[in-house]
């Protein structure tokens, strides 16, 4: 599966939110958005109608998730249809993506770098390679990555930052054999994201 979707910090500038999931987001030195207006709405924030923040949460979080629009739809209709709380079980859907997961776990600097590493083979989800980035995973699952050359040569460049990374506690990293395991389903303040998943849910009810 392809995606054109490049997530720039001007992205993340105009929404307000860190969106690339980079350490070094440009927000964090600009907080306005961009362009020769942005820093007055660094101030005042653009009235929107509650269709607008509706559709405005769902764009963030397509973006946050580097998931398309027909993707994004199919995870919504598949919490609509269990019995509870469907904010939170679109927020499960889309937390459980493998390649979100290698982001949580430190394996990747982005979910972006995490989805290309996945598409090229460079991980094992239960000693079985696993190359789409949209995977599920369950409890008990042992993410780990690829014994090759090019495997280890990435592993090596951010293993610094896998050490250092803080894992979801969902999620168990074992930093001497670099061995992730799903331990449990996220929930509660697994689930906070950057954006409201009941706006979402109301978008797509309508
Ligand atoms: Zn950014």
């Amino acid at each position: 599966m392809s995606s054109k979707m490049k997530i720039t910090c001007k992205m993340c500038r105009r929404e307000g939110v860190t969106l690339c999931g980079r350490d070094n987001c440009a927000l964090k030195k600009r907080a306005y958005p961009p362009g020769v207006h942005g820093p007055k709405y660094a101030r005042r924030k653009p009235r929107l109608s509650s269709y607008g923040l509706q559709l405005r949460e769902k764009q963030k979080a397509k973006l946050f998730y580097n998931v398309l629009e027909s993707q994004f739809r199919r995870y919504f209709e598949k919490a609509s249809q269990k019995r509870g709380n469907t904010a939170e079980f679109l927020m499960q859907l889309l937390e459980e993506r493998l390649d979100n997961v290698v982001y949580r776990l430190g394996f990747a600097k982005t979910r972006r770098q995490a989805r290309q590493m996945i598409s090229h083979g460079f991980f094992t989800v239960n000693d079985h390679l696993v190359n789409i980035p949209s995977y599920q995973v369950q409890i008990g699952d042992q993410i780990q990555i690829r014994d090759s050359k090019k495997t280890k040569a990435l592993l090596k460049e951010n293993e610094e930052m896998t050490k250092r990374h803080e894992t979801p506690k969902w999620l168990s990293l074992d930093t001497k054999t670099m061995i992730g395991k799903v331990t449990s389903l996220p929930e509660g303040d697994d689930l906070r994201q950057v954006f409201d998943p009941t706006l979402i849910v109301e978008f797509y009810s309508r």
